[in-house]
Parts: structure tokens; sequence; C-alpha cells
């Protein structure tokens, strides 16, 4: 019979494996992300789940976030926060694409 030290073993074992599987996928994404100035990042907003991660690493002040009325009834929350890229101040960096949990944040051509 299985030990509940063998069941977390191989969980951990498994856990490590996606880990490693996602790793080099978002490694590969991120080699194929355009950048520089003759492109503009641009939100999905329905794919942006108000994290604050973009914020947190754009340098250049090129994103804020608005609030937007939540469609879900069923939670008691009024508002959900979405971000927004301020085109003048983007400079293509690419960094709020590489740190998007949710892939909401595209490079278009400016
Ligand atoms: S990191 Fe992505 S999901 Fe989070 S606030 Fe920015 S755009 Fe939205
Ligand atoms: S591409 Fe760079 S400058 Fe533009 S919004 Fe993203 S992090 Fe900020």
């Amino acid at each position: 019979m299985t030990t509940m030290d063998e069941l977390r073993a191989r969980r951990d074992a498994e856990a490590a494996r996606i880990r490693l599987s996602l790793n080099k996928m978002h490694t590969k994404a991120a080699e194929e992300v355009r950048g520089g100035d003759s492109v503009v990042a641009f939100v999905n907003e329905e794919q942006c789940i108000g994290c604050d991660q973009c914020l947190i690493v754009c340098d250049d002040d090129a994103i804020e976030l608005y609030d937007k009325p939540l469609r879900s009834p069923i939670l008691d929350i009024e508002v959900n926060k979405k971000a927004k890229i301020l085109r003048d101040e983007c400079t293509g960096c690419r960094l709020c694409v590489l740190a998007c949990p949710t892939d909401a944040i595209v490079m278009l051509d400016r």
C-alpha cells in the first residue's frame, strides 16, 4: 500500500516536472515577443485580472489601472481592476508581456 510519504514524494516530483515544462515554454515564448521603438504594448481587457504585475515591472510609468464593473453577480465585489497602456510613454521594452501571468499583453505595431 502507498504511504503518505510516497504520495508526497510523487506529487513533488510531478510538480517539479510541470514547473520545468512551463519554464521552458515561457522562455521559448519570451524569445518570440517583439520589442523596440516600432511596437507598443496592448492589454486584452478580457484576459486582464488586474493583478498589478505589469505596473511593477514597467520602468516608464506607461501602465495604469482603471475600474471596470464586475460581471459576476455572485461575488460581493463591485469593480475589478484592469490595466491600460499609455501609448506615448511605452518604450516597447516588453517587460510587461513577460510579467503578465495571464498572457493578456501583446506587442502591436505602432
Ligand atoms: S500583469 Fe496582466 S493580468 Fe496583471 S494587471 Fe497587468 S495586464 Fe492585467
Ligand atoms: S512594453 Fe515596457 S514600457 Fe511599454 S508598457 Fe510594457 S513594460 Fe511599460
